[in-house]
């Protein structure tokens, strides 16, 4: 089970660990505090920048991924189309699939989902086996509280 899960990946590799929020900090009190895609453009990042809120400076690598993946402009125009209550979302789903394409160029999200799926699977299967045996064995203690046991033997019920 602790080898299963191990391999599960950690579902939203955009949140912020210790060693991005030090970088990102680091980043902050080096006076660079352009985002990833302004500074990728060699362009001034201003106020109200429509990419920095999701590629702050310090988050390099998300952003190349989904540079990589979908191109500023798509990314852009992902933000166009859905909601502005919506558009955090968006661009973790953005930076999860770019990031799950990184690790497994072939795979990607699609592996991820399998991965999972075959999880649920084996964790499903085990549980109805639990199930049954717990079915078996509350039989069992039915039947010795009855006394049903004839010869006092105990009978194998294959539990
Ligand atoms: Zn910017």
């Amino acid at each position: 089970m602790n080898s299963l899960t191990s391999k599960i990946p950690n579902p939203n590799p955009s949140s912020l660990s210790p060693a991005v929020i030090s970088s990102t900090a680091a980043a902050a009190n080096s006076g660079s505090t352009a985002c990833c895609s302004c500074r990728h453009q060699r362009r001034k990042c201003v106020s109200g920048c429509a990419l920095a809120p999701y590629f702050p400076a310090g988050e390099e690598a998300n952003f190349e991924n989904a540079h990589r993946i979908f191109g500023v402009a798509k990314i852009l125009r992902i933000l166009e189309l859905v909601a502005p209550d919506q558009r955090a979302a968006a661009m973790r789903a953005v930076i999860f699939h770019a990031n799950a394409r990184s690790r497994d160029p072939a795979g990607g999200c699609t592996r991820l989902i399998s991965d999972m799926q075959r999880h649920i699977d084996r964790a499903r299967a085990e549980l109805h086996r639990i199930n049954q045996q717990i079915n078996c064995f509350e039989m069992q203690m039915a039947a010795a509280a009855a006394n049903t046991l004839s010869d006092g033997a105990a009978l194998d019920w294959g539990c």
